[in-house]
Formats: structure tokens, C-alpha cells, sequence
């Protein structure tokens, strides 16, 4: 297919492909799926096998939603680090979210500055959102053009003041912009009204900062967000669903056409508020974590087809910025290295299997960025992989983890699914916690 010799064969008892998990051999030339053949298929001559045994060939994993805050904050986290975490736990394509870096990722000029930061720096694939912010309309097409791959936007204020939140009326306007050029517009989803009207009682009490955050600010920030779409025929995406309340206007939406599609993340479907100890706000992010029967709830959407995608959501800091008081720590849940083995815990215990896995972590996010290399194993795609030890477990050490900041609400959790190795382009990229030189690519959107 590629016109190129094979040069690797990958072989596994089980593969998982679009068409479900079988043994196969998947034959790989000049960094691109050329076929999956059978198990035993000869490996032509000149090519390397790779032979996994038992343990099992995914798709390298597409997170949609990481902040790299790189330049600017990259005492948080920076591209070196967040694509080294990246691969290790089986990402092979991040992108990066336009805001907490300085700049952000809210003119051409300040993506060409990210860009040229990433680029010497990137182990995985990376690719950047654009943001839409009250005083960048005109900017939005050209960013497009640029190749971001659409919009992030806040109706809340987002915690930085370099990014400002839109209002109604705004995110009017900058929908239009975007529904006009054909582009998406992703949205932290909490309404500012209702978030002014929750109770504020500082302090360590955890259920003090959820009755802050309450499901309402998010049910109706998601109403009006369909309202818009519906109205513009625009295509919008609905970032880190919390509170399950909004799942059935949110399935009636979808039953109706209007063109929304919806995240969650590893914290929201494998923690809950009723296990997060006083004062631990490695365990904050906004919207927040939730009781464990909202999370059946958030399982129910994601069974159902409500819930399209499980990305990170990976927004770190430094640990000065993660105090003992809910309101005034900066919110944010390290999980890029462990997303995969969070989820797959949790998806396993409640009979779910790794094709769903692969279908919410990679497939699913790469087709809601159009990354059509991307998210499959099937012949003419890249030849990303993750090889995963499902049954294996280990207990999570913050020391073992390649983020900046060794801070996880995960500490000392065991998990299933240890992440053997990951490739990038027919490229071992992470074997056993060893990383390899940096070979990421800076992706653009498919024009
Ligand atoms: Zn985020």
C-alpha cells in the first residue's frame, strides 16, 4: 500500500483491530500499516519480526485533551516531559490544550511560538488546539488555516487571566465565526451564574468544594451549548463531562442531529468524591469529582454510545499550587501516564472489554480531530501501537511517573494494564520505562 518494503512485522495472539481482537500479524513499511495478515503469515524477507505473544497490540492511544503549558509555565509541565509521560503510558498523539501556556494558542503568531517550542521536544505526534477568547474572532480563521485543529472555549472563568471566558452573546458569535468555516469548538461546559450562586466555603472539607461546583452550573452550561449548535448547525464538543444529570439532553440532542459530541476522563469514571481524604487536592479539577453513583451513570453514557471519548484532561502544576484548601488550589489532575491502566481497571471490573477501551481512548478522539492516520489498526494508517499486559498489575509510585510533578491522585492505587512498549511510525518510541530520543511529529489538520 505504501509502495515501500515491508521492514516489521508485529505479531500478537491478540490484536485489536475495527473489526475486533483476533491473532494477527500486522506488517508495517516506511512507518505505515501496509496490512493485517494473518497470525502465522510469512514475514517476508529483509523484514524484523516482533513477536508480542500474549500480550496485546492496540492502537497507539489518542489523547484530545492535555495541557502542556509550554512555553510560559513549564515548571507545571513542557513538552519534553508530557510527551515522555505520553509514551510511557501508551499515547502516542497528544493535543495540547491553548491555554496555561504563555502565550496561549489564541493568534497564528503565538502557535508558530508553540509550535517551534514542541517540535525539538516532542516524543509522541502533537497537534494543537486553537482558543477562542472574547477579543480573537478575527483570528479563529486564520488559526484554522494554520492548522489548528478547532476551538477551546470557557463560559466560566478558566483560572488564568490570559484566558478569558466568553459569554452568551460571545460564544454566539465565535460559534457562527467557527460554524462557518466548517471548524469544531470544544467547551469547558460550567454556567457562571450558577457557579456564583453555589455556596463558597474555603477550606480542606472536600464536600465543601463539590457544593460548590454543583451538577446545575454544568447541565445548563451543556442546555444553552446545544441551544447554539442547534440553532447554527454548528459542530461543538462537550469537554470533561462531571455530572451525569445532562447525559439524557444530551442523548435527546444526538437522537435529534444536532452535532454535539462528549468527553469524560479517567478521574470522573475511577474516582470518587467519597474516597477523596480532607485537604487532598491533588483530587481537584473543575468540574469536580463526583459521588460513585454518578459514576454508574457516566459508565451507563459511555456503554450507550452518550459519551464518545475518555481523554486525560492532564492539567498539572507545581506542588506549592496544590495546598490543603479546595477553593484556592489550582485545579487540575495529573493522569497522562496512567489513563489507560485507570481505565482499564475499572472498564474490566464492570465487564467491559479492551476493543471499548480502544474505542473511547484512540479511536473515538481521533476521529473527533479528524486525524484520519490515526486511531486504527488497519492497513494505510500509521503504524502506532501500544502493547499492553492487561492482566498484569502494579500500584502506582508517583517516583516511576515522567510528569514534572510527581503529583497523582493515583498514588498507591494498583492497577491492571502494564504498558510494555509503544511505537510511533514503525519506531519503538517507550520499551519498560525506557524512553527513546524524541521522533514526535507537530500535526496540523488535515486540509
Ligand atoms: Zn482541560
Amino acid at each position: 500500500m505504501s509502495g515501500q518494503d515491508v521492514n516489521l512485522v508485529l505479531r500478537s495472539t491478540r490484536v485489536v483491530t475495527p473489526e475486533g481482537t483476533r491473532p494477527a500479524s500486522v506488517a508495517v513499511a516506511g512507518g505505515t500499516i501496509d496490512a493485517v495478515l494473518a497470525y502465522d503469515a510469512d514475514v517476508p524477507a529483509g523484514a524484523r519480526l516482533e513477536d508480542f505473544g500474549d500480550d496485546v497490540l492496540l492502537p497507539g492511544l489518542v489523547d484530545t485533551h492535555v495541557h502542556v503549558n509550554d512555553p510560559g509555565r513549564t515548571e507545571w509541565e513542557g513538552f519534553w516531559t508530557a510527551t515522555r509521560a505520553a509514551a510511557a503510558g501508551g499515547i502516542t498523539t497528544l493535543l495540547d490544550m491553548p491555554l496555561n501556556s504563555l502565550p496561549p494558542t489564541t493568534t497564528v503568531e503565538n502557535l508558530r511560538t508553540k509550535q517551534g517550542v514542541a517540535g525539538p521536544k516532542a516524543h509522541v505526534d502533537t497537534g494543537f488546539w486553537g482558543g477562542a477568547i472574547p477579543s480573537n474572532v478575527k483570528d479563529l480563521r486564520p488559526l484554522y488555516e494554520a492548522g489548528v485543529f478547532g476551538f477551546k472555549c470557557f463560559l466560566s472563568p478558566s483560572g488564568v487571566e490570559e484566558f478569558p471566558e466568553l459569554d452568551q452573546e460571545q460564544l454566539a458569535r465565535s460559534m457562527a465565526e467557527i460554524a462557518g468555516f466548517g471548524g469544531l469548538l470544544i467547551v469547558h461546559a460550567e454556567d457562571p451564574h450558577h457557579l456564583a450562586d453555589a455556596p463558597q466555603r474555603p477550606g480542606p472539607a472536600y464536600a465543601d468544594f463539590l457544593a460548590s461546583r454543583p451538577r446545575d452550573a454544568e447541565n445548563t452550561a451543556i442546555e444553552g451549548l446545544i441551544a447554539h449548535a442547534r440553532r447554527l448547525n454548528a459542530r461543538v464538543h462537550v469537554l470533561h463531562l462531571s455530572s451525569s444529570d445532562a447525559l439524557p439532553l444530551i442523548a435527546a440532542a444526538k437522537r435529534e442531529g444536532v452535532r454535539v459530541t462528549v468527553e469524560s476522563c479517567p478521574h470522573f469514571l475511577t474516582l470518587t468524591a467519597e474516597e477523596v481524604p480532607d485537604g487532598a487536592t491533588e483530587f481537584k479539577c473543575c468540574p469536580p469529582i463526583r459521588e460513585a453513583a454518578n459514576q454508574d451513570a457516566l459508565w451507563a453514557g459511555l456503554a450507550d454510545g452518550t459519551i464518545d471519548c475518555v481523554v486525560s484532561d492532564h492539567s498539572p502544576c507545581t506542588t506549592d499550587l496544590k495546598t490543603s484548601d479546595f477553593a484556592s488550589a489550582w485545579g487540575g489532575i495529573s493522569s497522562l501516564q496512567l489513563g489507560l491502566p485507570a481505565i482499564w481497571t475499572e472498564a474490566r471490573r464492570r465487564g467491559h472489554s479492551l476493543d471499548d477501551v480502544v474505542r473511547w481512548m484512540s479511536a473515538a478522539p481521533a476521529e473527533l480531530a479528524g486525524l484520519t492516520r490515526k486511531g486504527a489498526i488497519e492497513a494505510g494508517r500509521d503504524a502506532d501501537f501500544a502493547v499492553l499486559a492487561p492482566e498484569a498489575t502494579f500500584t502506582v509510585d508517583p517516583a516511576e511517573l515522567f510528569h514534572r510533578n510527581q503529583v497523582t491522585a493515583y498514588a498507591g492505587k494498583t492497577l491492571h494494564g502494564v504498558v510494555r512498549s509503544s511505537w510511533l511510525r514503525g519506531v519503538r518510541i517507550a520499551s519498560d520505562g525506557e524512553l527513546a530520543e524524541p521522533t514526535g511529529r507537530l500535526l496540523e489538520r488535515d486540509r
